[in-house]
């Protein structure tokens, strides 16, 4: 049996993986992954999130308006959110971020929605789950000027550079990769993954989405029925260890338990004070 592995974000209750929902459970099972962070990205999939965690011991569940759902929110979507925080059955929040590669994106309501979310998670001490895709300097510019969780934040399949890493790691900062960024020419992943603090070290699939290089598929699953696109399998996170370990030139079990150590403490362990 291998150490146990944690993915510190999926979306395991997308539609695109029901039809292989028993499969998929088995072969977590197979790589001993004991926890996944499961994130919602809009209020239409929030409470499938929640059911998909309540039925799964094994899943934290994340709620978050996404940066690709802000323009189409509907007008209570804060509402909704601070209803089912209240309840007690979410834990993390997340996918929230900041993103200026999708095309029409709005930058200032991206920034609206992510400071509501961030204050909301730093009154409650949660976890949060963060995008960032060509926003680094309006994400700093918003950590910089915001008041933040006490337990820190995470910044997901993160992509800026060794030098926004050590910046971030100052505002409390933890990291997580998949291996479908591991495209041979990734030099600045490759890069960051490496510089990385070993304490702020965490791994991640972002499945069904960012399907590994062959070289790091271990599991396959088949196209999505619209689309002829390959999903990627969550127990593909068996390989983003492997991978990750073979970059920073550690070994697997000794990742495996830096790792474990990082989720815990901050998914897990640290106290809600702020409740
Ligand atoms: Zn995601």
């Amino acid at each position: 049996m291998t150490a146990p592995l944690y993915d510190a974000h999926a979306h395991l209750a997308d539609p695109r993986l029901e039809p292989y929902r028993g499969a998929i459970e088995q072969s977590l099972k197979e790589i001993n992954c004991q926890q996944t962070v499961v994130n919602g990205t809009s209020p239409a999939d929030w409470h499938a999130v929640v059911e998909y965690t309540k039925s799964s011991g094994k899943s934290l569940p994340a709620i978050g308006l996404h940066p690709w759902q802000v323009k189409d929110a509907p007008a209570d979507w804060k509402a909704q959110f601070s209803q089912l925080l209240n309840t007690g059955a979410v834990t993390v929040i997340g996918e929230i971020g900041l993103d200026q590669w999708i095309e029409g994106h709005d930058i200032e309501q991206q920034q609206a929605a992510f400071k509501w979310q961030l204050e909301v998670a730093t009154q409650r001490n949660l976890p949060v789950s963060i995008h960032c895709l060509r926003a680094m300097q309006p994400l700093l510019e918003t950590l910089l000027t915001a008041q933040l969780p006490q337990r820190g934040i995470h910044l997901h399949a993160f992509n800026g550079s060794a030098e926004d890493a050590r910046r971030l790691v100052e505002l409390g900062a933890y990291f997580s990769f998949n291996a479908g960024q591991l495209k041979p020419n990734a030099k600045t992943v490759f890069e960051a993954i490496r510089a990385i603090p070993e304490d702020r070290l965490l791994i991640e699939t972002d499945a069904p989405d960012m399907l590994p290089p062959s070289e790091y598929r271990e599991f396959e699953l088949p196209p999505a029925k619209s689309s002829t696109r390959l999903l990627n399998h969550p127990a593909n996170l068996h390989a983003a260890y492997k991978a990750i370990a073979d970059i920073r030139s550690t070994s697997f079990n000794q990742l495996a338990i830096q790792v474990e150590q990082n989720f815990q403490r901050y998914f897990i362990q640290t106290l809600r004070e702020h409740i």
